[in-house]
């Protein structure tokens, strides 16, 4: 058995496909003769689906700057250059490897070559390499099933790491656990795997080189175990859990139709954090009251190049009509950090969740923003929309950002493009943001709480990195001090507070937080049950106890210890659906 980090509640059994960092099988492919050519053909339909660059290259010119698309004009030569091609296919011929063997290969081959390279610029252009091989190796992979698994078959992704945009492929496959060497607990990949109710572990070192697709395993994302080939009595054990954690569930979205509401009468609104139209309406199926976070980014991701105007508006239209009547928070762009579309450049930062990332990107690319302002305004016609910035820092950030807004309003005036007068909100992502809340306030018409990051700057621990997974915890007393002070502070203002970060949908944390004064709380669909029947089981004044308790302790340990026990004595079922630590 291997310990890892608890990432996304559920217990799975299921074979292992072991993926490499573009979703292709990771271990060497031999073919037989007959398949040779079918191998090339493969290839050269996969290189002539990654080259087909023409669109993205005039999308980004227009939209981004002619730099960005000099970039992919490189990238287009590069998919065209005979070496690269020959290389790959005499490997194929010659070795009977698959093309995705023979691109391994050759990065292996180039980057032993660009190491030796002194010029700093010249050793840069192996990310160029990197993206282009990307690339290809992205479309070979959609053509992928694995060797020993039967078509259509579950499988438990094992992997280095899981990258958002690279979790947008599960769909083509049907994956029902996800185990990492690397990730944490509210990075985006274990956000994706909790929104589609995916049990997933990560900190589980040197898994790749222990597992082989077609092993069987037994993932408890619960506890952070992973069993390899576990023998019929765990197998038969781990079923038998399975099946208890999916009852409970389904047990409790029974609730969808109950009001969140304590049991002295005090009102709490669940909303849900969605990526799509299709998370709105699950979210709506599970009793959420509205969006609380649309995170667009990733139509960016998920899109061949850039989303127009038009597009976005259509996507947006669609998340408000999949939630009618509700409330739905659209956040703008939140790239960079570990989400990265190509148009952006690709230059390495040496701390991308401290860097560019997020507002900062946005506004350094007026025109691109507004395109996205313009989509969100126009959206405010079809529902009741709030436009929410991330990762604000400081009050210039804001006033800056507002300028912007203004800006777009007075040009779909003056075109005569109808929009809604939206009310703006920020996130509170970054301590010096959280600490002088006051001063944003007045500002704004609402704020939203964006715990994972928080947590991951005022700990200064990555909420990506297992390794310190132990400080990036929502139990710290920091924590709890500065969501209480941000609570009150927007309590005394006057402006709605929702907490939208992973620590909203964890029933442990609900208890303190509603007890300073918190009433909404977004989280990812399948959470919505769990949390209403939390907040059906508890007072008010009980809340207030637990959580001045929870502020005179002094460390995370005591924290956790303190809401795990209250929590399991007001609600013992709902314990179950929460990851152990
Ligand atoms: C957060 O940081 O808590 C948040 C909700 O934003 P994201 O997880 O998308 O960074
Ligand atoms: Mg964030």
């Amino acid at each position: 058995m291997k310990k890892g980090v608890p990432i996304s509640a559920g217990v799975v059994v299921a074979k292992a496909y072991c993926v490499d960092e573009v979703m292709g099988l990771r271990e060497p492919q031999y073919l037989d003769a007959a398949a040779l050519s079918a191998e090339i053909n493969r290839f050269d339909m996969a290189i002539a689906a990654a080259a087909e660059l023409d669109a993205i290259v005039a999308r980004v010119s227009q939209q981004v700057g002619e730099e960005e698309a000099a970039i992919f004009r490189s990238h287009r030569l590069l998919l065209r250059d005979p070496t690269l091609i020959t290389k790959v296919k005499s490997a194929i011929l010659e070795r009977l490897v698959d093309a995705r063997t023979a691109l391994h290969e050759l990065l292996d081959e180039y980057a032993a070559l660009f190491e030796k390279i002194h010029d700093e610029y010249i050793r840069e252009r192996m990310a160029d390499i990197h993206d282009v091989v990307g690339r290809i190796m992205a479309q070979l992979a959609l053509q992928v099933t694995g060797c020993c698994l039967e078509a259509n078959e579950s499988v438990i992704i094992v992997a280095h790491e899981v990258l958002p945009s690279q979790a947008l492929a599960f769909h083509r496959l049907k994956v029902v656990g996800i185990a990492t060497e690397t990730g944490g607990s509210t990075g985006h990949a274990a956000i994706l795997a909790r929104s589609l109710g995916i049990p997933a572990v990560s900190g589980l070192r040197g898994i790749l080189q222990e597992v082989a697709t077609g092993d069987v395993l037994a993932l408890d994302g619960r506890e952070g175990h992973l069993y390899i080939n576990p023998g019929p009595e765990v197998e038969s054990a781990f079923r038998k859990l399975q099946r208890e954690y999916v009852d409970t569930r389904d047990r409790l979205i029974e609730n969808r139709h109950l009001d969140a509401v304590a049991p002295d009468g005090v009102g709490v609104e669940l909303l849900a954090n969605v990526n799509s139209a299709a998370d709105a309406a699950l979210a709506v199926s599970a009793g959420a009251v509205g969006v609380g976070l649309f995170r667009t980014e990733y139509l960016f991701l998920a899109h061949p190049t850039i989303p127009d105007e038009e597009e976005q508006l259509a996507a947006y239209r669609a998340v408000i009509e999949a939630a009618p009547n509700r409330c739905v928070t659209i956040r703008t762009l939140d790239l960079g950090g570990d989400k990265h579309v190509p148009y952006f450049g690709n230059e390495r930062e040496a701390n991308p969740f401290m860097g560019w990332r997020s507002i900062r990107l946005s506004s350094a690319y007026p025109e691109f923003f507004q395109t996205q302002l313009r989509a969100i305004l126009r959206a405010g016609l079809f529902g009741n929309v709030q436009l929410l910035f991330p990762m604000i820092s400081t009050l210039e950030e804001v006033r800056r950002v507002k300028r912007l807004v203004a800006a777009t309003r007075d040009a779909l005036t003056r075109q005569g493009v109808r929009f809604a007068d939206v009310p703006l909100g920020i996130m509170l992502e970054v301590p010096a943001a959280a600490f002088c809340i006051e001063a944003l306030l007045p500002e704004v018409d609402f704020v939203s709480i964006g715990s994972n990051d928080l947590i991951q700057y005022m700990m200064a621990a990555d909420r990506d990195n297992p390794r310190v997974a132990h400080l990036c915890e929502p139990f710290s007393p920091a924590i709890m001090k500065l969501l209480r002070h941000v609570i009150r502070a927007c309590g005394r203002s006057d402006k709605p507070v929702t907490l939208c970060g992973e620590m909203a949908g964890r029933p442990r944390c609900f208890l303190p937080l509603f007890g300073m004064g918190l009433r909404r709380f977004s989280m990812s669909p399948g959470f919505v049950p769990t949390l209403k029947e939390m907040a059906r089981s508890t007072s008010v004044p009980l809340a207030g106890r637990i959580a001045r308790r929870v502020l005179s302790l002094r460390t995370s340990r005591q924290i956790r210890d303190f809401l795990s026990r209250q929590a399991r004595r007001i609600c013992p079922n709902v314990a179950l659906l929460d990851t152990r630590k």
